[in-house]
Parts: C-alpha cells; structure tokens; sequence
C-alpha cells in the first residue's frame, strides 16, 4: 500500500510557518500583510473558494479584504478595482477569483494585476520569471505539488516525471518546476498518443486533468509517486462524492505514495496562496 501524502497535515505546517513569518514581518515593518480578495458574480465554488482564502489569511495575522462586484459588472469596473488596489499600500496581494463572467476578459485581468502582488502567479512577467528558473510568486497549486513531492523524496533529480493536462495553472508551471528540481519532464495532454505507456514509465505523476478517476492503475510504475490535482464533484451510491483524477482505490496498492482527493493537493492551494501573499509583501517593503 502506498503511503498517503497528507495535505492537511502538509498544509498546516505551512500555514503555522506563514503564521509565525507573518509575526516577524509585523514586528519588522510595523504593517500587516494585506490580501485582496476580488470575487465578481455568484457562482457557489468560487464563493466558498474565497470564503476559505480569506478565513485562512485571517488565521494567519494577515489582514484580508474582500471585494464582491456583481455579474453584471464591466470589464471597466473590474479594471478600476484592480488599479486601486495595485495603488493601495495597504494591499500587498491582489487575487480575482476565476473563472470571471463569460463577458470579462480573464487575461486582460490577469496583466492588469501588478506583478509584484500577483499572489496567483499568473501575470505574464511571473509567468516569464517561472520559465526562466527565477519565479518568485509562484502558481499555488504546483507550488503546492512540490512541496508534498518533497516531503516523500528530498531529491527529485533525475526522475521521469509525466504531467497530465498543459492548463496554464497547474500542468504549464508545475512541468517547469519539476524541470527546475532536475525531473526528465514530459507533459500529455488530450492529443497525445500512448498516454498510458508514457505513464508507465514515470517515477513521478501528476494528474491534473478534470476528469473523475481517469488515471488508471495499469497506467502507474509500481513504486510511483502520484499527485492527483483533480477535484471532480460525482454521484455513487446516490450521494455526492468528490473524486480526483486518478482511480484511487485502484492506484494506491500500486504507488509508493499519493495524494487523496480531498485532503491532498486541496489545502495546499490555499496555504501555498499564504505562502506568496508573505513573499510579495516582503518583496514590497524591501522596494519600498
Ligand atoms: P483545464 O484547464 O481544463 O486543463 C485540463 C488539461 O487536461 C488540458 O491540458 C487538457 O488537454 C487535459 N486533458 C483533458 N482531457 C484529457 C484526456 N482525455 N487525456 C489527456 N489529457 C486531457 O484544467 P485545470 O485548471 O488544469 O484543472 C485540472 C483539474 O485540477 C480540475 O479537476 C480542477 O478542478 C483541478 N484543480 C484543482 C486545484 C486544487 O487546488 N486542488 C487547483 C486547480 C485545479 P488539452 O490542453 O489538450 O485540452
């Protein structure tokens, strides 16, 4: 049986480290942390995605504004928060919720962040700074992944390492990370071929895809390390589950450790989202 690769647990002890960061910081600068949480519409997901966001950088000592605009809002509105707050000192992250209303432009959004308080990590220029091994800010949830790969082998070099799904937010940045700590990457996607024998191969998958159990445990090298990213909402036995992307009941006597859904990649999202909120506002005060 594989090892469970616990992002509760993983994700406390970041968040007890960002806590205790946090305390420093304040001491330091006299100021405290600031994130800026933008949430346009009404759809469920995101309302409780943003509800945890700022619940944990409250939790942290970090001071966390929300700001609600309805789904009618125009992109120029959007655009005028987004400039106010990349002008407020008191604001050292900014993240919009996404997905944004049909009728927004997600990356015009995005690029109108300014990208020394992209928390996300999504602006171009970090997008760039991450291509080139010098990223600061970070996506949140590779920056996550690595983490939880780190905790099971504290040297990933060498190791074939597959990533499935090229999403600008997980598969692009989390290829590049796995490149940075010397990983042989290779990325599949919905055009590859033999996708199952690429896996086969791989001491490393991560499965982020959005398809429910879809990685099978033919696919997996016996002693592999498996992240499963997915979260997908399913109906078994007339009750709502959530599953990942990987068939974990079948993979987990297969791999040497792995990631459960829920309770794996999950929470490390948001304690990765702690993590670079504390490193823009370092970033800030030592511009400053
Ligand atoms: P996405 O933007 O929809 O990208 C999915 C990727 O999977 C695409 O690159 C797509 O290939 C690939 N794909 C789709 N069907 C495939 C198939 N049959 N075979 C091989 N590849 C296939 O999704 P995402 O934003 O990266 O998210 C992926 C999953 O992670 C979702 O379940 C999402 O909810 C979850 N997620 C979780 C967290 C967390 O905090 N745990 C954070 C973000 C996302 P093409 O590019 O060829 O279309």
């Amino acid at each position: 049986m594989a090892d469970l690769i616990d992002g509760k647990q993983i994700s406390q002890q970041v968040i007890d480290e960002v806590a205790s960061e946090v305390a420093d910081f304040k001491q330091q600068y006299d100021t405290v942390p600031g994130l800026a949480v933008v949430l346009v519409g009404e759809d469920p997901a995101s309302h409780v995605y943003v509800r945890n966001k700022v619940k944990r950088a409250n939790e942290v000592g970090m001071k966390s504004i929300e700001h609600r605009l309805p789904a009618d809002c125009s992109q120029q509105t959007l655009n005028r928060l987004i400039d106010d707050l990349n002008n407020d000192p008191e604001v050292h992250g900014i993240l919009v919720q996404l997905p944004l209303p049909e009728h927004l432009n997600e990356e015009e959004v995005i690029a109108a962040i300014a990208a020394d308080k992209d928390v996300d990590g999504f602006h171009p220029l970090n997008v760039g700074a991450l291509a080139c091994g010098d990223a600061s800010l970070i996506p949140c949830t590779p920056l996550g992944c690595m983490i939880m790969l780190k905790q099971v082998c504290a040297d990933l070099s060498g190791k074939n390492a597959v990533v499935i799904g090229r999403s600008n937010i997980v598969g692009k940045p989390m290829a590049a990370l796995l490149m940075q700590a010397n990983c042989t990457v290779t990325v599949v996607h919905s055009r590859t071929r033999d996708i199952e024998e690429i896996c086969s191969r791989a001491d490393i998958v991560v499965a982020a895809i959005g398809r429910p159990e879809f990685v099978k445990a033919d696919w997996i090298k016996p002693g592999a390390i498996v992240i499963d990213v997915g979260i997908n909402a399913i109906e078994r036995d007339g009750k709502r589950k959530l599953v990942g992307d990987v068939d974990f009941a079948a993979v987990e006597p297969v791999a040497s450790a792995i990631t459960p859904v829920p309770g794996g990649v999950g929470p490390m999202t948001i304690a990765c989202l702690m993590k670079n909120t504390l490193t823009a506002a370092r970033g800030l005060m030592a511009k400053s």
